[in-house]
């Protein structure tokens, strides 16, 4: 049964779910060994190479469990289902509500949250931003919800190296102000008003490019900084919900990065204290995690800032 916004919400917890990817063209070819499998639909085992003092080898192989647990075959309507979509009533029942990927770079967590922008053919239809938002639309529609006449926008920031960067209006660079109720503001922040899910995949279109322009690898870039993908909900005028979609930068292990570049090694170190909020571990390189956040924990952005 997937979780509903009530199971979120009464059991006061983060909802953690583990996505493993297909092994890529470059692993099937160097014949990688594949060292997870998920048996069931809430555990992943991971069988860790090592070796005897006597040099034979051997499988360590350990299990953890999850709240939910995707193998390679599954897909992001899969994984939204059982992640995002319990939120999407949270928001417009409670307010606030969070859903990030965390996981090492090429690991799968913009593919999930954002949709395919690896080949000619992009298409964001399918990532958990637009899912989100076609259901956003078909919820305003029930008459509980059609009556109080709300309004939907939406924004899309970067957080790079620790300052902000309005993604729907060619990476402005924005302030980060705390007001007097300690809520994060991020002062002149575009927020786009959308009327339907093709306004939306638009402006992820837009927002996508804009991320990954000027860059000489887009990748290297894109890893290094957090996205942050709102749908705001407003009743006249005044904010009645607000979802945010975190497609966060990756969580590189400090062994991992090869360069030698004094700019980069700090970089990750930055990155990893702003991870570090999250207080997870994960280096598998194949797997992420979906942090879906009820309302109660509201951590917006100011742990990455
Ligand atoms: P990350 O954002 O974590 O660095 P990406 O989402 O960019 O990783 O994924 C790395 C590559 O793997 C991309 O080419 C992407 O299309 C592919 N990929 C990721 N997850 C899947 C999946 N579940 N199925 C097929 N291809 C995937
Ligand atoms: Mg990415």
């Amino acid at each position: 049964r997937p979780l509903t916004s009530n199971d979120l919400i009464e059991e006061h917890r983060i909802c953690v779910c583990v996505r493993a990817r297909p092994l890529n063209k470059k692993e099937l070819t160097m014949k990688d060994l594949d060292v997870i499998t998920i048996p069931s639909k809430d555990v992943v085992m991971v069988h860790e190479p090592k070796q005897k003092v006597d040099l034979t080898r051997y499988l360590e192989n350990q299990t953890f469990r999850f709240d939910y647990t995707f193998d390679e075959s599954s897909t992001n309507e899969m994984v939204y289902r059982f992640t995002a979509q319990p939120l999407v009533e949270t928001i417009f029942e409670r307010g606030m509500a969070t859903c990030f990927a965390y996981g090492q770079t090429g690991s799968g967590k913009t593919h999930t949250m954002g949709g395919d922008f690896s080949g000619k053919n992009q298409d964001c239809s399918k990532g958990i931003y637009a899912l989100s938002a076609r259901d956003v639309f078909l919820m305003i529609k029930k008459p509980n919800y059609k009556k109080l006449d709300l309004q939907i926008f939406a924004t899309f920031f970067e957080i790079y190296s620790g300052k902000v960067f309005d993604l729907l209006n060619r990476k402005t660079k924005l302030r980060v102000l705390e007001d007097g109720k300690q809520q994060v503001q991020v002062v002149g922040l575009h927020e786009r008003e959308v009327k339907c899910t093709e306004e939306v995949l638009k402006l992820i279109e837009i927002g996508n490019s804009c991320r990954t322009s000027g860059q000489t690898s887009a990748n290297a870039h894109s890893s290094r900084s957090h996205a942050v993908f709102q749908i705001i909900l407003r009743r006249r005028g005044k904010m009645h919900g607000k979802f945010s979609l975190i497609d966060l930068a990756g969580n590189e292990r400090g062994a991992d990065t090869s360069s030698a570049d004094r700019q980069t090694r700090l970089e990750g170190a930055e990155i990893n204290k702003s991870l570090l909020a999250l207080k997870v571990s994960s280096s598998l390189p194949r797997c992420i995690l979906c942090l879906a956040l009820n309302p109660v924990w509201v951590v917006e952005v100011t742990p990455f800032l």
